[in-house]
């Protein structure tokens, strides 16, 4: 018997060239870059490595079906966000003008919390953008045209754009399986191959974890976008709100008050080269609460985890992540007690030194990615204990032993993004040899 093909594949997508993923509002000569790579354009990337291989689809191609299938059914094609991003909601407010670290630690989360004002300064507290932190950053480059007959610049034909630099590494969820997504492949992503956009695609099974708690009896249900969404009233005009009829469910009515911000978004349909309609969507980080009989708010936050909200959600728009706590900046770890090593290194010697047989570790490479992603969608939370025993219930960990399982729980709960990232790097680089020797720290 084949088992079930698994509900999600995990993306890890590595740049080769610069990313220049423009957002079609130009301003003068400037190109923007999304600081990420949207659903839309991983979709239209693996339509056209799709068509590469088979031909266009249409009549008289008898692959056709598998198209339809991949590109036009309900297989969801999730945004991908550079290892080490983070998004603050817009429900969180912070000191405008920080004058002492008591200002820097002020967090409040009107969506679990009230304040607006700084208890440190007593300025009023202003509300975050929903702005993606991306490390590093994008990386910006001018260009001019230059006139051949004379070797200069040609007057007013400067112009410049954004790139998410070479070697970024991104990763995100693909909703849904089909064998051809599991593939490895070569991918373009942005619409200026001048500018690059050579990247490396991989997938791994992912199985997403159990549905979130639901709210405590008499407490709202907190759903916040980690995408943009699409939302339209029952006439089809644009709003920032998920319509009660179209995007809840009968009985769940969603408060007043919402944190919400406008964007505009435009794009190309891939096959025809065509612009497509701009749609105005609620920004990534957009928070709402909806209230309702315990049962039905249940049900919702599992579905709408599961299958995201509003419209355009195969080009991966309206994907949700059901808060259960107000929102906190992720702290760096506590440094462990290494005798000046570095920790990093300490911490990747004490998973070396659990001896996990093959199939073992090629668990934890795969829990390692499947919580880094969970990072990219909750905004940046450190890793939770209960996602790590999620994943510890797998059956692929069956085999672990009591002191294995205690020891990767003390390694990896409470781990931020820059270190679950770098941990992931060093132990995918991790020889066999090596972990079936033990760490060099151990033996000496
Ligand atoms: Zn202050």
């Amino acid at each position: 018997m084949t088992p079930p093909p698994p509900p999600a594949l995990a993306v890890t997508v590595v740049a080769r060239q610069r990313l220049a993923l423009g957002v079609a509002s130009e301003v003068g000569y400037y190109t923007a870059s999304h600081p990420y790579v949207p659903g839309s354009v991983l979709r239209g990337a693996l339509a056209a490595a799709w068509i590469t291989e088979h031909g266009p689809p249409g009549h008289g191609n008898p692959a056709t079906d598998e198209f339809r299938t991949l590109f036009d059914g309900h297989i969801r094609y999730g945004h991908l966000l550079p290892d080490g991003s983070h998004r603050t909601p817009l429900s969180v407010y912070r000191c405008k003008y920080p004058t002492s670290d008591a200002c820097h630690d002020t967090v409040v989360d009107q969506a679990f919390e009230t304040g607006d004002h700084c208890p440190a300064c007593g300025m009023r507290l202003e509300q975050s953008r929903g702005d993606l932190d991306v490390p590093g950053g994008l990386t910006r480059i001018t260009r001019t045209s230059i006139d051949p007959t004379t070797g200069r610049a040609k007057d007013g034909e400067l112009y410049a754009n954004s790139a998410l630099p070479a070697g970024t590494t991104l990763s995100g969820l693909i909703h849904g399986y089909h064998p051809w997504l599991a593939q490895p492949r070569t991918l373009w992503l942005g619409g200026r191959r001048t500018v690059g956009g050579q990247a490396e695609l991989t997938t791994t099974p992912h199985h997403p974890p159990a549905a979130p708690p639901a709210p405590e009896p008499g407490q709202p249900l907190v759903v916040r976008l980690t995408s943009p969404a699409v939302f339209v009233d029952p006439a089809g005009r644009p709003r920032l709100e998920p319509e009660p009829t179209l995007d809840l469910t009968p009985g769940a009515t969603l408060l007043p008050g919402a944190w919400t911000r406008p964007v505009t978004w435009a794009g190309w349909h891939a096959a025809s080269r065509l612009p497509k309609p701009t749609d105005l969507c609620a920004e990534a980080g957009s928070t709402y609460r909806i209230t309702g009989p315990p049962d039905i708010l249940a049900t919702l936050a599992e579905r709408l985890g599961r299958d995201g909200i509003g419209l355009r959600r195969a080009e991966g728009f309206g994907s949700v992540t059901i808060a259960t706590g107000p929102w906190r900046p992720a702290h760096p770890p506590p440094q462990p007690e290494t005798d000046g090593a570095d920790p990093l290194q300490a911490l990747h010697n004490k998973l070396v030194d659990l001896r996990l047989d093959d199939p073992a570790w090629r668990w934890l490479t795969g829990a390692l990615r499947a919580l880094q992603i969970e990072q990219h969608r909750t905004g940046g939370a450190p890793v939770h204990a209960d996602l790590l025993n999620g994943l510890l219930s797998q059956p692929t960990a069956a085999d672990l032993s009591g002191r294995q399982r205690t020891q990767l729980h003390a390694a990896l709960v409470g781990l931020t993004p820059a270190t679950l990232r770098d941990l992931t790097t060093l132990v995918l680089a991790t020889p066999a040899a090596d972990r079936r020797r033990s760490s060099p720290q151990a033996t000496r």
